[in-house]
């Protein structure tokens, strides 16, 4: 519980920007995630819209003796639920946006809890784009500082590779920007050590230099599966880098707000992206298509409708998961899968994913970060809906068994930004990067002032 000198510094917080603390009208609503069934229940919910609020929340709560607790959206908020927040201020970024674009240099600016569908938007009158993720409305933030898997994966590597420059608001409320040249050991830490380091304001990222992609999904009903999950398995271990890919088996409710080829179906799908011209694509694509698909829309589309083609949902759900990193997947690999998701079976998820990994994702580069590539060959990642805490309960349930079953196959790894619960941090990276990520967080935040939702 908090104690009295507490509840006088998170009065104070009032003088310094938009706070809500529990009692206040506006606190549910302020401290309600992306991420619906989470139920986060920090001391106060802080919304700075300047830097210099920025600075001066996290200079007042850990003159306190609080801790903040960074967050752009919520969408990774499941991890932070499983700690307790009653001395934390939560700091929701999402008063503190905006895009800048130096067009010439191929490198946007990119402030605070900016949405990923905002950045594309800004460059893409440019002919460029970036590494973004399936969902547009995640923040740019959250899903660089955990390292990022896009559909651009494969080709250019993790998103984190793409920062460029950082301005940070360290645990004593001082801004410093971290580069290359510059705070090198903070610049090397925060690409991948998430808000463990401090509250990121901006943060320059490269971008990339493509107007259109060939894109799309392939969707056949959940009967066929035992065909296209073994075509699919065994199309990656061939496929060249220039195309990421994930495989989905999904299952839709009956909604009237669906399209009719996704309502109240069990489907598979392939969705993703090739950087080829269009020829080339379609040539490494023909292995799937081969397999009839009662749906293909891949072709050329502007980059920016790629944030559409996972059909991530259009704003905040209920959600629970579980995700681990497998390696090779042999035939036994692929019939376990089945047995857990494919026709016949009722998994009690929304989806079991299997997201390509490798090629430049695989790659350590030289000058990243604490997360410069993720090794393995496919992300598991297992969602449910989670309207009730019953539901999450069941849907946990359902998703860990899909993971477990798939244990044989597993590896240490994981990816940051997939992890839905909370594990050792260590997962996440090689053993000397550990080592070194946490010597600079102890040298930076000694008393632990901030916490993200994967803590160090
Ligand atoms: C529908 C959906 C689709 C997704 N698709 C992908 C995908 O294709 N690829 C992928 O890699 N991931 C994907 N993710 C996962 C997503 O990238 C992570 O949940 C990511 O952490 C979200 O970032 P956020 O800032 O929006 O979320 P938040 O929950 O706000 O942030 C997560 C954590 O990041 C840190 N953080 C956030 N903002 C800041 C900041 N400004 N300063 C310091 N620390 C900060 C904090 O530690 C925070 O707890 C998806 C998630 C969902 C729900």
């Amino acid at each position: 519980m908090t104690t009295t000198p507490h509840l006088t510094a998170l009065a104070g917080l009032r003088d310094l920007c938009e706070v809500h603390l529990p009692g206040d009208e506006g606190y549910d609503a302020a401290r309600t995630p992306w991420n619906l069934a989470v139920e986060q229940r920090p001391a106060a919910v802080a919304v700075p819209r300047t830097v210099a609020e920025v600075s001066s929340v996290v200079r007042a709560a850990a003159d306190a003796g609080l801790r903040v607790a960074p967050q752009s959206t919520g969408h990774g908020a499941a991890a932070l639920e499983e700690r307790s927040l009653d001395d934390v201020v939560l700091l929701r970024l999402s008063g503190l946006t905006g895009v800048t674009v130096d067009p010439a240099a191929r490198v946007a600016r990119v402030v605070g809890g900016t949405l990923w569908q905002d950045v594309i938007a800004a460059v893409a009158p440019h002919g460029l784009t970036a590494p973004h993720g399936s969902a547009p409305d995640v923040a740019v933030a959250g899903y660089v500082l955990g390292g990022g898997l896009s559909f651009y994966g494969r080709r250019h590597g993790v998103a984190a590779n793409a920062i460029r420059s950082v301005d940070v608001v360290v645990a004593d409320g001082s801004l410093v920007t971290a580069t290359a040249a510059q705070n090198a050991d903070l610049f090397w830490a925060v690409r991948g050590g998430g808000g463990n380091l401090g509250v990121v304001v901006a943060i320059e990222l490269e971008l990339l230099p493509y107007a259109d992609v060939f894109a799309g999904m392939l969707l056949w009903d959940r009967e066929r599966a035992p065909e296209v999950v073994p075509a699919w398995v065994e199309w990656t271990r061939t496929a060249p880098e220039s195309v990421s890919t994930s495989l989905r088996v999904m299952s839709f409710p009956p909604l009237p707000e669906l399209p009719p080829f996704l309502s109240g179906r069990d489907l598979v799908i392939v969705d993703g992206a090739c950087l080829a011209e269009d020829d080339q694509a379609a040539e490494v694509l023909a292995p799937l298509r081969s397999l009839a698909p009662e749906l293909d829309t891949f072709g050329r589309i502007p980059a920016a409708e790629l944030l559409a083609v996972h059909m991530d949902p259009p704003g905040p759900v209920p959600a629970v998961g579980d995700h681990s990193v497998l390696g090779p997947l042999d035939e036994a690999a692929v019939a376990a899968f089945l047995d857990q998701v494919g026709p016949g079976t009722r998994p009690g998820l929304m989806f079991a994913e299997l997201r390509q990994l490798g090629g430049a994702i695989g790659l350590p580069t030289a000058d990243g970060g604490a997360i410069s590539h993720l090794p393995g060959d496919y992300a598991l990642f297992c969602v449910a809906m989670a309207p009730t805490p019953q539901a999450a309960v069941a849907g946990k349930a359902a998703a860990f068994g899909v993971v477990r079953a798939m244990s044989r196959w597993s590896r240490t790894g994981l990816v940051p930004t997939f992890t839905e619960s909370r594990v050792d941090a260590s997962r996440f990276y090689d053993g000397d990067d550990w080592a070194r990520l946490c010597r600079v967080r102890d040298a930076i935040d000694p008393r632990r002032v901030l916490v993200a939702n994967h803590a160090l």
